[in-house]
């Protein structure tokens, strides 16, 4: 399988999700990382991002709150190359109306290849990176194998109908 490389420029676009009990973690996350979050392009869910942008006074674009397709519109923009970096507060302790959505976000990250953060600490580790005022060759793996995969064309075989004896009378009677 071979790879291939995508920039990840110096001016990274980041997506900010926080579920509802991880909100002001979130905000106060971002509190501190204010003057670095100003130096990138930042989007969020609808509600994290309203929330965000009034205590922050930075620019973000705002999609659709998460349970009404945002954390779909962010994994639609990961498989466009249009999202270099998650920071995704999910909450662990209460289950969502959209953890269908939530699943299919946190999976579509890993097929490409995006850092992403879920908690604190990993947002710490990701933030302190001195990857974050760089370049960065993102390996994006080669699915031209899965893409050209061999999908079976013949007809299944077709299965034999059972022709049933008619039931003896004398148990119909019985
Ligand atoms: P919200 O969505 O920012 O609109 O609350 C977050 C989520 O639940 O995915």
């Amino acid at each position: 399988m071979e790879n291939n490389i995508a920039i990840l420029g110096s001016k990274k676009r980041i997506a900010l999700i926080a579920h509802d009990n991880k909100k002001y973690d979130l905000l106060d996350w971002a509190k501190y990382n204010r003057d670095t979050l100003a130096q990138h392009i930042v989007l969020a869910t609808g509600t994290t991002g309203k929330i965000l942008e009034e205590a922050l006074d930075i620019n973000i674009v705002k999609l659709q709150s998460g349970p009404l397709g945002g954390d779909q519109q962010i994994g639609a923009k990961i498989a466009e190359g249009e999202i270099d970096f998650v920071i995704f507060f999910w909450d662990p302790l209460e289950s969502q109306p959209h953890d269908p959505d939530v699943k299919a976000l946190l999976r579509i990250a890993v097929v490409w290849n995006i850092p992403m953060a879920c908690n604190r600490s990993s947002a710490d580790f990701l933030f302190s990176s001195q990857l974050m005022n760089q370049e960065y060759p993102r390996i994006l793996p080669d699915y031209n194998l899965y893409r050209e995969r061999a999908i079976r064309s013949q007809e299944p075989e077709k299965t034999e109908v059972a022709v049933l004896e008619p039931v003896p009378e004398v148990f119909l009677n019985a």
